[in-house]
């Protein structure tokens, strides 16, 4: 079932453009392993971050051209991109229903919900985006930029993952009474993914410039065919890598929520 559910879902994705021929591969993978692992409640809760985030993706086909420039890759997500962006969580679904992993599975899908939000929605904002750290304009779409509409969106993104983990029926009737706790670890694990990824985008992701342009961009080829250069951040640290610091962060958040929780009861 998780297989045909995920062909289907990973079809409809790559006919409406959102994913490359490999990335509907990699949704088949981690959603045949979520669901035979995690079951049904938990896939629902990657369908919902893999279905908002292409409504989304959609939605801002309009947003300004710089974007384009800038970021690594263009609309449809490939399979590394699905990988960075619910890798974590599938390894989580895959250890099953140990403490811990519960409020970590909701964690880890609420940063990149938040992200990816951050991401959609900050865009198109008109306010410009300011870099995390010096608190400068930066370009749309640059690596390490914050915008106020952009935060409230990885609040509203992560929200909605907490949200479908209390009604999803992700978890036994017991630890979904939970409301509260699931609720909150989705919105602080999407604020702060978003916030992380803004933070690792700004300090240690490979930063690239093209002299042709005289912008910065995430690509080693741009847009205009120039080949760019590195100017600073780790090298082989691409938007990518930086996605799944944030899944990770995300997946800490739930970990830690849940911990502790069990320790006070
Ligand atoms: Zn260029």
């Amino acid at each position: 079932m998780g297989l045909t559910l995920s062909l289907a879902i990973g079809y409809a994705g790559w006919l409406r453009g959102s994913l490359s021929r490999s990335g509907f591969a990699g949704a088949i993978a981690t959603g045949t392993l979520t669901t035979w692992r995690g079951g049904y409640g938990r896939a629902a809760l990657l369908v919902g971050f893999f279905v908002a985030s292409s409504l989304l993706s959609r939605r801002s086909a309009s947003r300004t051209d710089d974007f384009d420039g800038v970021a690594l890759k263009g609309g449809r997500r490939d399979i590394v991109q699905v990988a960075a962006n619910g890798g974590i969580s599938t390894l989580i679904a895959a250890i099953g229903d140990v403490p811990g992993y519960r409020l970590a599975y909701v964690g880890s899908l609420a940063a990149v919900a938040g992200d990816t939000w951050a991401t959609e929605i900050g865009s198109r904002a008109s306010s410009r985006p300011r870099h995390i750290l010096t608190m400068q304009p930066v370009a749309t779409g640059v690596s390490g930029g914050v915008s106020a509409p952009g935060t409230i969106a990885s609040l509203a993104g992560g929200a909605m993952i907490g949200a479908l983990a209390i009604a999803s029926g992700a978890f036994d009737r017991t630890f979904r009474a939970h409301r509260k706790k699931l609720l909150l670890t989705g919105i602080v694990a999407g604020v702060l993914g978003s916030l992380v990824d803004s933070l690792a985008g700004a300090t240690i992701q490979e930063r690239r410039w093209c002299d042709a342009c005289k912008q910065a961009t995430e690509r080693v080829e741009h847009t205009c065919g120039n080949h760019t250069r590195t100017t600073g951040g780790i090298s082989g640290i691409t938007n990518d890598g930086v996605n799944v610091i944030c899944a990770l962060a995300g997946a800490a958040v739930g970990w830690g929520i849940e911990r502790r929780a069990s320790v006070q009861r």
